[in-house]
């Protein structure tokens, strides 16, 4: 299938108010036009390097979003144009990109990456750890980055049961968040959870964003 059926094809299935981030890592600039060109405008990457490589040479209206791991020492490359920093799993990354995002005067949406796979993730916060950090640090006072809700990934098996009962949680994470910390904030709004595989079941679990790759571009050739 072209890049444009699949792209169509999986949007015909999404409800409307879902947004979906078409995951373009290890695919090249040809392929992202492809999905442009359909009508694409939502994007993510994973590495800094490939991301802003890719952002000079494609159309400037792409809203792009990072969903791997960041290093602070490269905060700066990215935050002149990110979007979304779907990956935040530490108080000093908000801090860092708030510092960076005043400079170029832009404000940053920022979501929480909560692990709730199984598995042992190398990123992302405990939900504990999600908790005392907005308990304890002053993020309020941070005016260039917005906490716009929270991301995860479930565990990579087959079973429908497991990966259903870890979106469960992450959407009642998020609703705990939500009740204690930013029931006057709407901007407080984002779960982003659903992958190729897992993306249904996500957004009957309340998804509001989802991230394809590979059912858009295909498998990655590392
Ligand atoms: C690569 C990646 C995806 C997309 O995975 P596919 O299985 O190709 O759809 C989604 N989220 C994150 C965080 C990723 O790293």
């Amino acid at each position: 299938m072209s890049i444009k059926s699949s792209l169509e094809a999986i949007k015909s299935t999404l409800p409307p108010s879902i947004k979906l981030v078409a995951v373009s890592k290890f695919h090249g600039n040809d392929s992202i036009m492809e999905a442009y060109n359909a009508g694409q405008r939502l994007f993510g990457e994973s590495r800094v390097q490939e991301l802003n490589r890719k952002q000079v040479a494609l159309p400037e209206d792409i809203e792009w979003h990072l969903i791997g791991h960041l290093q602070t020492n490269k905060i700066k490359t990215i935050v002149p144009y990110i979007h979304t920093i779907q990956s935040i799993d530490s108080w000093k990354l908000l801090v860092e990109i708030d510092k960076f995002a005043s400079k170029v005067n832009r404000i940053i949406n920022c979501l929480l990456e909560i692990y709730i796979a199984e598995e042992n993730s190398k990123y992302g916060l405990s939900f504990e750890d999600c908790k005392n950090l907005l308990e304890k640090e002053d993020w309020r006072s941070l005016k260039n980055i917005q906490i716009a809700g929270v991301m995860g990934m479930a565990t990579n098996t087959e079973d429908e049961s497991i990966i259903r009962k870890e979106f469960k949680n992450l959407k009642n994470y998020f609703e705990e968040l939500k009740s204690s910390y930013f029931e006057k904030d709407s901007n407080f709004r984002e779960i982003s959870m659903g992958m190729s595989h897992d993306y249904k079941i996500a957004i009957e679990e309340g998804s509001t964003i989802v991230r394809v790759g590979t059912s858009i571009f295909g498998e990655r050739e590392y």
